[in-house]
């Protein structure tokens, strides 16, 4: 076969070379290909049933948007009925883009698509947030706030819509940088949880379901500039030089040189994940789900992450 020509159909026009597995691939072959995978990972590991309705968090990048237009192909047959949240957390000159993109994608897939803000629901922004955090001697960082929120809202909205699954765009670097991280810094009890899907813990929450798991985040961009999307490249400008970003340093640049690392570490986890599951439950004493004394969402505290945030937040900007 010469070099450049789709090792599926021939086409001389190759747009990917993959190191891992030697395939070369037409756009069109690779489109079909992730979609197959992606389809082939909701089939196998049993992410979604027919008449589920899925809701997905689209934050207008690039996981979502492919995340959502795969999805869509299900809702086409009638296998599942869709519908995308997208968040705003008030972030000047980063978040307007991915609401835009979010938008737009959903529209032209024509599926129903709910916009929820922290400065309608809440009544601050996560900038707002971050000013006031800067006066502080110890500045909590805008993640801490931002995550409990955003887990806050997506729960709430599965919920509102009846929603059976929430989908999120976590790809094949998230995982491996999830299951690396938490090995190295000992964190069992997280190491559990990493998963193509959640396990309810408590019927209030919607079951998580990552179908993007075993793709590369490199072939997501790839697929949603070949699909025609536009792509949002920029990085919130809260994201900082955290381990994770150390991990997925380290993680890529050891790709370079051994293309199937990040396969081998997420199929090498799978296979031990059972037997360090056991072994965790069967001397774990976790703390019951209770009900948030304030809002009533479910919580292991009488009060609630989210409602302490709220608190903490109204007296500094106050
Ligand atoms: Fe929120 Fe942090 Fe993500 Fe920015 S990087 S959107 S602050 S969680
Ligand atoms: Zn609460």
């Amino acid at each position: 076969m010469t070099k450049n020509v789709c090792t599926q159909c021939g086409y001389e026009h190759v747009v990917i070379h993959r190191k891992y597995n030697g395939q070369r691939l037409c756009s069109s072959c690779f489109k079909k290909s992730i979609e197959g995978k992606v389809l082939k990972t909701i089939k196998k590991q049993k992410l979604v049933t027919k008449g589920d309705k899925v809701l997905v968090g689209l934050s207008g990048g690039k996981d979502s948007v492919a995340l959502l237009k795969i999805l869509n192909i299900l809702k086409e047959k009638r296998i599942i009925e869709l519908e995308a949240v997208t968040i705003d957390e008030g972030i000047a000159g980063y978040r307007e883009e991915g609401v835009r993109i979010a938008k737009d994608v959903a529209k032209e897939l024509g599926v129903k698509h709910h916009i929820v803000s922290f400065a309608d629901k809440y009544n601050f922004t996560i900038d707002k947030i971050m000013e006031a955090e800067q006066k502080e001697e110890h500045p909590q960082h805008a993640c801490t706030y931002c995550g409990v929120f955003r887990r806050q809202i997506f729960n709430q909205m599965a919920r509102d819509v009846k929603a059976d699954k929430l989908a999120t765009g976590h790809n094949l670097d998230d995982e491996t940088q999830s299951i690396l991280m938490n090995y190295l810094e000992g964190n069992v009890n997280n190491m559990v949880r990493i998963g193509y899907k959640t396990e309810a813990r408590d019927k209030r929450f919607t079951q998580k379901i990552k179908p993007l798991r075993e793709i590369p985040e490199k072939e997501i961009g790839l697929y949603v500039l070949e699909s025609g999307f536009e792509v949002h490249f920029d990085g919130c400008p809260y994201a900082h030089e955290s381990f994770r970003m150390e991990i997925g340093d380290f993680l890529r640049e050891t790709t370079l040189k051994h293309p199937t690392i990040m396969y081998s570490t997420l199929n090498g986890f799978e296979k031990i994940k059972p037997a360090i599951k056991k072994d965790y439950m069967e001397n774990f004493t976790g703390k019951p789900n209770k009900t948030c004394i304030k809002c009533g969402e479910p919580s292991s505290q009488e009060i609630c992450k989210s409602c302490k945030f709220l608190e903490k937040i109204q007296n500094k900007i106050n």
